[in-house]
């Protein structure tokens, strides 16, 4: 078998095996309900508090600001639903972007479906709103503005302070899903005027399952889920305590290594950014250069190949990656992201993601560096649409 080597960080990390350690004695040791008054669930309840300042140290937030969920999905969900449900009745305008994660691209057609009324602001070729454009798209009833901070197919890092200042002097509202920054790039929610983000623990090395929304003080939104008085009445159901003391020190644990670690896989993307376009003819890096990407992530698009197929063909090979986001692959569309940046439909279905972790190695680089060249030029030799390109490209050029 040949070696195997995790680049799918995007999608999913491993959990910390101390984090699982620490979570492992909520399950079977201090299994008290956190809402019941004898002291066998103290311990728990202090648990709570502790994840909450945790991930308030992390965000530059207040631990009364943090409110535990399901995962990005639901905080996301509730960012949106919450402060459109807030207007009890009265419709209004959300301002969001193309290139958002599904989690927010469907609830907010959902919420258009309500009356509720949407601007999809487009992207520049490396995925980045326009803030001249962003700005003439605010209407007096505009309620909501929802930008990622990073996004989760091609990295591209929003202008999000300046997002933030925006709102802030409109006074509208400012969510933004973080799920791929967090524990990844430094944010604070107080100097970059975010009122309410999104984050979920499987991205930095926390369980599946568990999230948070932090919610600015004084910013009113309406609960999602209805039920017991759990997280100050404002998310009902019991409170998920493993998974919680899990995100909390997961996030503990990145934020201490994140500077290194993020230095770290910035020169491992570069360099396997750069063996690809030495090593792979006509291979276009989707996204942004430098800064403004994330550390971990690469995309590319191979003109001539199926991104499954590639996907496949790596997987054979011991390496796991993905094609657009892990969500919709499986699904035959393209992705919304690589349309969004100008890809047209035989470039966007040629797309490889590579997101790189804490256990990516210069080795797994090299590795993918040997194989990767091998199998895009098998799949291009059998490519009809790869003969057409060279034809097309041979005409140009004449
Ligand atoms: N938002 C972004 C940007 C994501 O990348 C993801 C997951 O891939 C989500 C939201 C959904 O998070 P979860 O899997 O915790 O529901």
């Amino acid at each position: 078998m040949n070696r195997r080597v995790y680049l799918d960080n995007a999608a999913t990390t491993a959990t910390y095996p101390e984090v699982l350690k620490e979570m492992a004695s909520y399950f079977t040791e201090s299994y008290g309900n956190p809402s019941s008054i004898y002291s066998f669930s103290k311990g728990n309840r202090d648990a709570l508090q502790r994840a909450r300042e945790q991930v308030a140290g992390a965000i530059n937030a207040d631990p009364e600001e943090i409110f535990f969920t399901s995962g990005g999905t639901e905080s996301d969900n509730w960012a949106l639903k919450g402060t459109a449900f807030r207007r009890h009745g009265t419709k209004g305008h959300i301002i969001t972007t193309q290139v958002e994660h599904h989690a927010i691209l469907h609830t907010a057609e959902f919420l258009a479906r309500l009356g509720f009324e949407v601007t999809w602001l487009p992207v520049d070729d490396n995925g980045r709103i326009d803030l001249e454009e962003l700005e003439r798209s605010f209407r007096d009833d505009t309620f909501l503005v929802s930008v990622m901070f990073a996004n989760n197919e091609i990295g591209s890092i929003q202008p999000i302070e300046k997002i933030g200042t925006l709102c802030r002097e409109k006074g509208v509202l400012f969510h933004t899903d973080a799920v791929q920054a967090v524990g990844h790039v430094p944010i604070d929610v107080r100097s970059m005027n975010i009122d309410l983000l999104s984050l979920s623990a499987h991205k930095f090395h926390g369980p599946k399952g568990i999230g948070a929304l932090y919610i600015r003080k004084g910013v009113r939104i309406e609960n999602l889920m209805h039920g017991g008085g759990q997280e100050k009445g404002r998310r009902a159901s019991t409170e998920n305590v493993p998974g919680i003391v899990g995100l909390g020190r997961a996030l503990e644990i990145s934020m201490e290594k994140m500077s290194f670690e993020s230095q770290r896989q910035k020169i491992l993307r570069d360099k396997l950014i750069s063996g690809i376009r030495e090593k792979i003819p006509h291979a276009g890096l989707n996204g942004p250069e430098g800064d403004d990407r994330l550390p971990n992530n690469i995309n590319f698009s191979f003109i001539g190949v199926e991104g499954e197929t590639l996907i496949l063909d790596l997987d054979a090979c011991g390496i796991s990656a993905s094609t657009g986001s892990a969500c919709s692959s499986g699904s035959l569309e393209p992705s919304h992201v690589l349309l969004s940046i100008g890809l047209d439909h035989a470039h966007s279905h040629g797309s490889l993601r590579m997101t790189l972790g804490e256990d990516t190695s210069e080795e797994d680089i090299q590795y993918v560096l040997e194989v990767l060249p091998e199998i895009i030029n098998r799949r291009r030799q059998m490519s009809p649409l790869w003969e057409d390109y060279l034809l097309e490209q041979k005409k140009v050029s004449i």
